[in-house]
């Protein structure tokens, strides 16, 4: 192939194709150091096509005449996703692209590939600058990700005007709006009985346990949500749900989420059990709201924490929603944190009869502050949940706190797709974001780091000067241990995995965050591992290299590497 890849784009132009076109164009420029040139007749390299009968959007590489590959969408989703299957399955040589030789037809089995960002706690959402989001978001396009899902979480502000408020109004309206630029359908969490910072005191609701079933309080309730059932309570919330509805009327939402907990539910004797009374009393009115303002938008009732402060949550929803599909809902949310799916829905069948839809935790998974030692790989874990339930899914909006769980993302967006095998995702992301010689090593290096995973930082004892001498010794390593980590006698073996596949990248895919961030988490560990988790300059070095690529110089300690400067910012 000659230095300038020639690109033929024979689908009929449409704002989708264009863009295709041009993240094609951008991603050889940037990854191979080549110019892409349009091509008049059948000279080209690459052709990119559409032909409808292929399956909803899937799509079809083929060859074409004299070496020529062809993308063919389906439709124009269907091209970008062929497009990005295209490019991961390249070679990246220096001043040379060799098209993938992947072949065949793939269509999407589930309608649902979506995911969520948290934008809080000045995470990479809340805080890098918004065309660095806006790139990440039109990546994540190219793994078949089609809906996007973000959270105008009202316990900030005081009412809409609030600046603030505006503020993140804004920022979320230009996340979702990148995101349909790129085929991602926009979509909103919302809480059930949401309230703002100032909501009316006497409206509250309530969130005491040891009483009308409840055994544990709601985890992560604010204290500013609402009771349905206290008179004016249900006006409240419905009249903060449809300012917040129609500030966003205009981008074509496609889901809205309705939410129970963490944050949000009532355990008021009325609203008992929440997830089978008091929230369907908040949930089917604002299900028409939703209706009469976004009547394109699909309703997601979402079941997470169901039983898990009260019991018998699930089967009253059950009975509540009978089993045909109820008028205010067209999915269902469920999901838990940890290490399985919940049982009801499997055992019983979805309440209403509803698809159903997975709300995967990437982020958080044994390890604080989340994507604080690089990158969180959990390929096998993501696996085993979704072998316990995938089959019963049509999709999910896997839980983000960052971009340190790219990897994850790529796991869980196959899954989607086709219920692919997470370690074979995790070798087709590793040779797109490596090289496909340095695969080996580098999945083998994966395992062994989520082999290696749980770290958290160890609560250090002292205050004031005695502290701030154990945290900075005169020129080096902290005093006591900083971490409480796993075994981790296998991490030199994982940094030597991590530098055999090194070698065979160019500087280019080196220097690649998604490299770095896998590259530190080896290199974090080896040196716990040599240290007994003692930080020094080499860790406090490599934490800062992290807080640069999150833009978390000013994240919340959930979310800031552990440097210890971040502890003693946060101690002092
Ligand atoms: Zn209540």
């Amino acid at each position: 192939m000659s230095r300038d890849v020639v690109v033929r784009v024979a689908a009929k132009r449409s704002p989708l194709v264009d863009k295709t076109g041009e993240i094609l164009s951008r991603t050889i420029r940037e990854r191979y150091g080549l110019e892409v040139q349009p091509a008049k007749a059948d000279s080209a390299a690459i052709v990119l096509d559409i032909r409808p009968g292929i399956g909803a959007e899937g799509f079809c590489i083929e060859d074409g005449p004299a070496g020529q590959v062809r993308v063919v969408g389906n439709d124009d989703r269907g091209l970008l996703y062929g497009v990005g299957k295209l490019l991961r399955t390249s070679r990246l040589d220096p001043e040379r692209m060799t098209p993938g030789t992947w072949r065949g037809t793939s269509v999407p089995k589930t309608p649902v590939r979506g995911m969520y960002f948290a934008s809080h706690f000045h995470n990479f959402y809340h805080d890098a600058p918004i065309a660095d989001v806006q790139r990440y978001v039109e990546e994540l396009a190219l793994w078949g990700c089609n809906a996007l899902s973000v959270w105008f979480d009202m316990h900030h502000f005081r009412g809409l005007a609030d600046p603030a408020a505006q503020e993140m109004l804004h920022r979320l309206r230009e996340i979702l709006k990148t995101a349909k630029a790129v085929g991602i359908g926009p979509a909103l969490t919302s809480l059930a009985n949401e309230g703002y910072a100032d909501s009316p005191e006497h409206l509250r609701a309530d969130w005491t346990a040891g009483h009308d079933g409840y055994h544990h309080e709601p985890g992560g309730h604010y204290h500013v949500e609402v009771c349905p059932n206290k008179p004016g309570g249900l006006e409240y919330i419905l009249r903060v749900r449809q300012e917040m509805l129609e500030a966003f009327a205009d981008l074509g939402i496609e889901y809205v989420w309705m939410w129970p907990y963490d944050q949000g539910g009532c355990t008021c004797s009325q609203c008992t059990p929440w997830g089978a009374k008091g929230f369907l009393e908040c949930c089917r009115p604002y299900a028409e709201l939703i209706r009469r303002i976004m009547p394109q938008a699909k309703r997601v009732l979402s079941t997470w924490y169901f039983d898990h402060f009260i019991d018998g949550e699930w089967q009253g929803l059950d009975l509540a929603i009978g089993k045909t599909q109820p008028d205010f809902a067209e999915y269902l949310m469920a999901d838990d944190y940890g290490d399985r799916f919940p049982e009801y829905p499997i055992q019983h069948g979805v309440p209403g009869g509803l698809p159903m839809i997975n709300f995967p935790e990437i982020s958080m998974y044994n390890m604080w502050p989340w994507g604080g030692y690089g990158a969180n790989p959990l390929p096998g874990h993501i696996q085993r949940i979704w072998d316990s339930a995938g089959s019963h899914l049509a999709g999910g909006f896997p839980y983000s706190e960052g971009i340190f769980e790219d990897l994850n993302k790529a796991v869980c967006f196959q899954h989607y797709w086709s219920g692919r095998d997470a370690m074979d995702t995790v070798r087709e992301y590793l040779a797109y974001e490596g090289s496909p010689d340095a695969v080996d090593e580098a999945a083998k290096a994966v395992e062994i780091m989520e082999a290696q995973h749980d770290h958290s930082p160890r609560a250090i004892d002292g205050q004031g000067p005695e502290l701030h001498a154990k945290l900075f010794p005169a020129g080096g390593r902290m005093e006591v241990p900083m971490f409480n980590l796993p075994d981790l006698s296998r991490a030199s073996e994982c940094l030597g995995l991590i530098r055999a596949a090194e070698s065979k990248l160019t500087p280019r895919a080196r220097q690649g965050w998604r490299w770095r961030i896998l590259s530190i988490r080896a290199e974090i560990d080896a040196l716990f591992h040599q240290y007994g988790g003692r930080a020094g300059e080499d860790t406090e070095r490599l934490f800062d290299e992290l807080a640069d690529i999150y833009h978390a110089r000013s994240a919340e300690c959930s979310v800031c590497p552990p440097s210890r400067k971040a502890l003693w910012r946060r101690q002092g």
